[in-house]
């Protein structure tokens, strides 16, 4: 599987790891709790509410295209490949981790009351994000971080710790359950031949072959990389805007 979409996105991933020096700022959750304590509105405040948003049309498209943290296992899986080993309650982990971030929100807010004003660059010198030592454990920290769960398997960071895609998981269950039109996955069940490609491509280890058969191809778990639709050879998964039925 080697599409033009899914070189781009490949691409897109890669690079947004690649600036992550810079940018690291920008996904903050320390700045966007101190920000608000400080009644300032940061960048990474606007930028998660806004992964918030369109995750209520796009899903965890965030996730799939354009997040760093994927970028960097995408990188890491390009030496091997293991398959993910499931552990049952390990997920909780990120949820925790959200609520924690959140709740840090809750009291920032009730301490200092609403925004008074936007700052993109709070405490970010000039827009750089590693300026000096104590920011660069912090990154290499990260980097750890991200990468330590691959000792579960593919993608275990976005499946088992990651708070980061619990915006984009949150705002999917909200726009299905508003019954948002939104962006999805479809299949055809009379057009599979249960082959297994797209459960094998696809980097989150769904069943995507038995989603595909049973006709239910919606799982919080998705984040919309559209591997398991270029990969089949097919045509019995697709992807478009609609509906929950
Ligand atoms: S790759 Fe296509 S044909 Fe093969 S199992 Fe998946 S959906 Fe079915
Ligand atoms: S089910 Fe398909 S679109 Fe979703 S993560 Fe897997 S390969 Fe990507």
């Amino acid at each position: 599987m080697n599409t033009r979409r899914q070189r781009l996105r490949r691409l897109l991933l890669a690079a947004f790891f690649l600036v992550l020096p810079i940018t690291l700022n920008y996904y903050s959750p320390y700045l966007m709790l101190s920000g608000t304590a400080e009644g300032i509105a940061s960048f990474s405040l606007v930028f998660w509410l806004g992964v918030f948003i369109t995750s209520l049309v796009l899903g965890r498209s965030f996730c799939g295209w354009a997040c760093p943290f994927n970028g960097l296992q995408q990188l890491w899986e390009s030496v091997g490949i293991r398959p993910l080993r499931t552990i049952r309650g390990l997920p909780i982990v990120k949820y925790a981790l959200w609520t924690a971030w959140v709740a840090g929100l809750g009291a920032a807010l009730a301490s200092a009351g609403l925004w008074s004003r936007f700052d993109a660059l709070y405490l970010t010198e000039h827009g750089v994000s590693l300026t000096e030592a104590g920011n660069l454990i912090t990154y290499f920290m990260l980097v750890g971080l991200t990468l330590a769960p691959a000792a579960l398997g593919r993608r275990g960071f976005c499946r088992y710790l990651c708070p980061f895609g619990v915006w984009g998981i949150v705002g999917e269950r909200l726009g299905h359950a508003l019954r948002i039109p939104r962006l999805m996955l479809r299949a055809t069940p009379d057009a599979c031949n249960a082959c297994g490609k797209c459960t094998r491509a696809c980097p989150m280890q769904l069943p995507v072959a038995e989603m595909a058969s049973s006709g239910k191809m919606r799982t919080t778990e998705c984040f919309m990389c559209e591997t398991c639709v270029d990969v089949c050879p097919r045509s019995a998964l697709g992807v478009g805007f609609g509906r929950a039925r």
